[in-house]
């Protein structure tokens, strides 16, 4: 079964040294070949795993890290010190290398052969101490990495491994992503403002705006052939209701959303933009907002964000591409009300129209209803609950001197009772630790009312991605308390200061 990134490399490079005699290094290579292969043929571990020959000066160790720099299909790097290999002559490579690094503190054997353990093995087997001098300097140099400890035979080693590939995939589609903006913000919204500029240089992305008019120009340009293939595509995927069908008197309506979806599809296309935004507030001659063709833009895999929230297209674009081939999705999401039942207090998610469908393995309803914001025609969209399960809802929200990632696991549930009369698609949970604790330390965090919820990539994914972007990331889960959070995000606040220098 091919890997859900299968054009892309994780290098694995074993450290070691000229020291112990030809033999020795033979053995180095055959078990860290074993080990990279091991890795490579897990389920868990996204990407291929590629054995590079074992390094044994500062030379090779700098070369290696320069061509991991160079090429496009390195998601990132993995080291592990088999022997002992004296941490000098890993500065300079370490200096240079600008891709995710993971260190994988392992060893070929699981048990010790207590009774034919000689000085040999003591030799061969060394990880223990070798690694640590190469964390040293690691830490020392103040080197972003994450440390995997374990042997690969032990499936917690292969997830986290699998995580870190999540991670750096998210790391690595920021930096390949543009994003299209329709328009400009909501009008005097504070939280999805942010520094673009400060968004390239830490994320990578590129963010740019164009007149919505060039959007209704691609509107106009569909063909009616494609329109006709769209619709029965619809037809086919989902319940359509009758009055959009075919013979229904507002099939017309059904008929301009799906010019909308190929529209955007090949505008985005055309700018080379796997994310986009678009605001109710400037929809030019659009005839309405899109939704329909917003949502399935996102089960395609493409990031969004409503009212001009480019911050959480970023997210969404990262958490479609690091849940790749998992069960679960990830959409655009907003609080929006709560049921404050004492003891099941639960949040209802939702939006204007645009919650992705990836959350749900049901058949989605097609349905059209007014948008009593806007001032335009009534908006086709996809109506369905999101699928119970564990997920993470994040935030991006620029604090003016750094961004601030803040993630809530929660335990998406069936709604309560069904909702007849709500007109969107939706998402029920209950944010752990509990309600109140989640909602009193989001807003001490001044985490945004928009999120990306994944239910596909999980927190250990999204606190790898804001490891390698040196992004702070505030974690509410079941061992958050009051205190302990708001102590964090006073301490964070000095940290993250001093961390990016005076
Ligand atoms: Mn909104």
């Amino acid at each position: 079964m091919s890997k859900p990134y299968a054009d892309r490399e994780i290098w694995f490079l074993t450290g070691s040294q000229d020291l112990y005699g030809e033999e020795t290094l033979r053995q180095v290579a055959e078990q860290s070949q074993e080990v990279a292969r091991a890795l490579d043929a897990s389920s868990d571990v996204p990407a291929n795993v590629v054995w590079k020959p074992v390094l044994k000066d500062a030379v090779s160790i700098r070369r290696a890290m320069l061509d991991a720099n160079a090429d496009d299909r390195v998601l990132g790097v993995v080291t592990w010190m088999h022997t002992f290999s004296p941490a000098k002559m890993w500065i300079g490579g370490l200096d240079q290398l600008r891709k995710p690094l993971l260190h994988l503190h392992t060893q070929a054997n699981v048990e010790l052969p207590w009774d034919t353990i000689d000085f040999d093995f003591m030799n061969l087997n060394q990880a223990a101490h070798g690694d640590r001098e190469y964390a040293y300097i690691a830490t020392r140099l103040g080197v972003a990495r994450t440390t995997v400890v374990g042997h690969v035979s032990n499936p917690a080693v292969n997830a986290r491994v699998g995580a870190w590939v999540r991670g750096a995939a998210g790391w690595a589609a920021t930096h390949e992503l543009r994003l299209a903006r329709f328009g400009d913000n909501m009008r005097n919204v504070a939280v999805t403002e942010g520094d673009k500029t400060e968004a390239e240089l830490r994320f990578g992305v590129s963010v740019n705006t164009w007149g919505v008019n060039d959007l209704v120009a691609a509107v106009d340009a569909v063909s009616e052939a494609d329109v006709d293939a769209l619709v029965a595509e619809y037809e086919t995927l989902y319940d359509v209701v009758p009055e959009l069908r075919k013979d229904g008197d507002r099939h017309e309506s059904l008929r301009y959303a799906a010019r909308q979806e190929i529209a955007l599809e090949t505008f985005l296309e055309s700018v080379g933009a796997k994310a986009f935004t678009t605001n109710f507030e400037d929809l030019g001659d659009l005839r309405q907002l899109p939704g329909i063709a917003v949502q399935r833009l996102m089960s395609k895999g493409y990031g969004f964000g409503a009212e001009g929230d480019w911050k959480t297209a970023v997210l969404v674009r990262a958490a479609k591409v690091m849940g790749e081939g998992l069960p679960g999705g990830a959409s655009l999401m907003e609080d929006y009300t709560y049921d404050l039942t004492p003891g099941s207090e639960r949040i209802l998610g939702a939006h204007m129209l645009e919650i992705c469908p990836s959350l749900t393995t049901s058949k989605p309803r097609v349905e059209i209803h007014p948008l009593g914001i806007g001032g335009k025609e009534d908006p086709v969209r996809m109506v369905f609950d999101a699928d119970p399960g564990v997920g993470v809802v994040v935030s991006l929200a620029d604090m003016r001197d750094r961004f601030r990632l803040t993630a809530n696991v929660v335990d998406v549930v069936a709604p309560t009772a069904p909702l007849p009369h709500l007109p969107v698609a939706r998402a029920v949970w209950e944010p752990r630790p509990d309600f109140a604790t989640s909602a009193e330390a989001w807003l001490t965090a001044g985490g945004a009312h928009h999120t990306v919820m994944s239910t596909a990539a999980g927190i250990d994914a999204f606190e790898i991605f804001a490891d390698i972007a040196g992004t702070e990331l505030l974690v509410i889960d079941e061992g958050t308390t009051r205190r302990g959070f708001r102590d964090q995000v006073r301490w964070n606040q000095v940290y993250y200061r001093l961390a990016q220098g005076l």
